[in-house]
């Protein structure tokens, strides 16, 4: 997507200090977009990467938080509002993962996968929706995963809240169009990042196997379409899942 085209926008992007959330937020600075970035712990992978975005010459702050906490998120989202006066476009990206086979799985592993990456764009959507709300504008993009769609053996939490983030992201889609806010889902298939580095040799040819395109997908591609969704070029796209799998999917 083209420089400038988000210029003076904000953009909020949670989980941001690596990997597919920090290709998002130096995608969106690249396009224009002034970027708050959050973080839950690492300080200094945060401020390296808001060092690189300032160098296309927006403004970026790191905050941080826990998005999977309501309140946490409501000073996060308030903070963001609070610095730039306006809300443009958030990026849910913010997830973790805890696998394991369902009869062995323990119950806070599953709550706690719920927590972040389900209840986390949840609290996150609903304290920046009634600024949007009210700007009358706003671009709302959930990161799914492919596995919410198909389903995976040993990742029923995971699975389970990617799920959930698709019928989030088309029930806000519904209610939120109205006014002038879309809402849309990415859906990811294998990206090297540091979720996907500590899976086996095996697991990793496995997957690959099942990819037409035969290779991993990176951040950026990713971000591209995040790019997309975040601006004006897709004015008249909500409430859809896309998948950026290399095929994986069809
Ligand atoms: P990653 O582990 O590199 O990054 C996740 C980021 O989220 C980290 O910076 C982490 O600190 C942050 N985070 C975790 N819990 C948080 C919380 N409670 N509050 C705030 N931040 C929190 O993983 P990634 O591969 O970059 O994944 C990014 C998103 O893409 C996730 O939602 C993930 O589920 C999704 N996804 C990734 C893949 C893949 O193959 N890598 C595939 C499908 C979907």
């Amino acid at each position: 997507m083209g420089k400038n085209i988000l210029k003076g926008k904000t953009a909020l992007v949670t989980g941001g200090s690596r990997g597919i959330g920090k290709s998002i937020a130096i995608k969106l600075a690249e396009m224009g977009a002034n970027i708050v970035l959050n973080y839950r712990s690492n300080v200094s992978a945060v401020e390296e990467v808001i060092d690189e975005i300032k160098s296309f010459g927006v403004e970026a702050v790191a905050i941080q938080g826990d998005v999977s906490n309501f309140k946490e998120s409501e000073n996060l989202v308030r903070e963001t509002f609070e610095k730039f006066n306006s809300l443009d476009i958030l990026v849910n990206n913010a997830g973790i993962t805890a696998d394991g086979l369902l009869i062995r799985m323990k119950e806070v592993d599953f709550d706690k996968v719920i927590q972040v990456n389900l209840k986390g764009a949840f609290n996150c959507i609903r304290h920046v929706a009634p600024i949007m709300v009210k700007q009358r504008k706003g671009k709302i993009i959930n990161i799914s995963s492919v596995v919410g769609i198909t389903g995976n053996a040993g990742q029923a939490n995971y699975a389970a809240a990617k799920a959930g983030i698709i019928g989030l992201t088309k029930s806000a889609a519904k209610e939120l169009a109205s006014r002038n806010i879309n809402v849309n889902a990415v859906a990811p298939g294998f990206i090297e990042t540091d979720m996907t580095k500590v899976l086996s040799d095996k697991v990793r040819q496995l997957a690959l196997n099942n990819i037409p395109l035969k290779k991993f997908g990176k951040g950026k591609d990713i971000a591209e379409v995040v790019g997309f969704l975040a601006s004006d070029s897709s004015e008249y796209i909500t409430g859809q899942v896309i998948n950026v799998d290399g095929g994986m999917v069809i």
